[in-house]
């Protein structure tokens, strides 16, 4: 079979990715724009060999540049590695791929490589930015105040949103099946990427990990996206052998800054967590933030903490919801901000796909050059009042003083 190397794409061929509701897709960026629903029930083979992605494989492999994939024809013509190249160059080295082409007369694949697990919303934490659909801690708090404007929100996108929300998770037998025919049953399986809720709550998925035996863990590359807040040293001998293992901490500051905005977050815990683990095995761990309006001002100080610890960074921007975003940020804090931030110590930046490459002035640039909005600004005041209510929390203010004189007025 002949491959056309501008456009072939091996995630459409070898990985599969679940959402929270047990929908499959081939990758994060098709997300976005193509929801497969009545997937769910479908084992990963039977979904990678369904007709729409026999359909997308066969396009892409003839040479097409089908709109679903804008967003790595547009990296592409952008000069920027796609994730499409990304997961060519990971998976196609070797050279085994050129005989399993020739020998290939069909476009159903037969073996699935690379995984991205989601294990539902089941999770310790209930964040600022997050969601019930991401949070089962956030859903119980959302279903005892429906008629918050900000939980109208989402049912005013989808009127099932919450019913939705509540039956995922990683007790479902829809979860349960799925990590069997991916991860338990696949002699294949070469990367594994579990997301959550929070991923290290799942006992019985670390537990078939653990199981597997040497020479298949010997093959494979394991990543967690965690909140940090599960030993990872600990599940690091738990888990054993594997080829790699990382774990993608989510920070969105230090100290008090961490613990109001990741409500739940015991910060010298996760720290201690997080420092272990690097000692014990080095490079093991990134720490990823989201930059948002409420933990801006105190970028500097998680920037200096990554630097001193030499752990790499990965920084993305919060567009949605748009209130948390930093268009809220005043005119006038901004240089506050900026100035913290031309003073922060070196540190590592992570140097991934999934990743805008963010260095300091990166982002000092994206603060100056976000446009101040108003109406998004009111309803992050209010929002915040919304987040603290029930919560043995210090107040925001208190928390970032630099916000005072903008939540004072009226
Ligand atoms: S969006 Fe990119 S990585 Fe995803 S299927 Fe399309 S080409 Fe492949
Ligand atoms: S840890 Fe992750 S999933 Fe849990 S509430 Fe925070 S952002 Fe959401």
């Amino acid at each position: 079979m002949e491959i056309n190397p501008d456009t072939f794409c091996a995630a459409t061929w070898f990985q599969v990715r679940n959402r929270q509701d047990m929908t499959k897709t081939v990758c994060c960026q098709l997300d976005w724009t193509t929801k497969d629903l009545g997937t769910e029930k479908l084992t990963p083979m039977e979904y990678m060999n369904s007709p729409k992605i026999i359909n997308m494989r066969k396009q892409l492999s003839q040479g097409k540049k089908i709109k679903e994939c804008s967003v790595c024809w547009r990296n592409e013509s952008n000069g920027v590695l796609s994730l499409r190249q990304a997961v060519n160059e990971q998976l196609l080295r070797g050279g085994w791929s050129e005989l399993y082409f020739n020998k290939k007369d069909n476009y159903e694949t037969d073996m699935i490589l690379i995984a991205d697990v989601k294990i539902g919303n089941t999770c310790n934490f209930a964040c600022i930015m997050c969601n019930a659909q991401d949070s089962s801690k956030i859903y119980a708090d959302w279903m005892a105040n429906k008629d918050s404007e900000f939980v109208e929100d989402y049912l005013k996108e989808d009127s099932m949103y919450l019913e939705k929300s509540k039956s995922t998770g990683y007790k479902t037998n829809l979860y349960r099946k799925h990590i069997n025919d991916l991860i338990a049953n696949n002699k294949h399986i070469l990367s594994i990427k579990m997301l959550g809720g929070e991923p290290l709550m799942d006992k019985n998925l670390l537990q078939i990990l653990s199981d597997m035996p040497s020479s298949r863990k010997k093959k494979i590359h394991l990543q967690f996206v965690t909140n940090g807040s599960h030993n990872l040293k600990q599940t690091t001998e738990l888990l054993g052998n594997f080829k790699k293992i990382e774990y993608h901490v989510s920070l969105e500051g230090v100290g008090t800054m961490q613990e109001y905005a990741r409500y739940g977050a015991n910060w010298s815990q996760i720290e201690s967590h997080i420092l272990e683990q690097e000692e014990y095995m080095n490079g093991s761990i990134q720490v990823q933030h989201v930059m948002q309006a409420s933990t801006v001002c105190k970028l500097h100080e998680l920037i200096n903490w990554v630097g001193e610890n030499n752990i790499e960074f990965s920084v993305d921007n919060l567009f949605s919801p748009s209130y948390l975003s930093l268009q809220v940020v005043p005119n006038k804090l901004k240089p506050v901000i900026i100035k913290h931030l031309q003073n922060v110590k070196p540190f590592a930046i992570v140097q991934s796909t999934e990743y805008t490459p963010y260095s300091i002035n990166a982002i000092i640039d994206t603060i100056e050059k976000i446009v101040f909005n108003k109406t998004n600004f009111d309803r992050y005041k209010k929002y915040i009042n919304f987040y603290e209510r029930d919560k043995v929390l210090p107040a925001f203010v208190d928390v970032c003083p630099e916000w005072k004189e903008y939540f004072d007025e009226v």
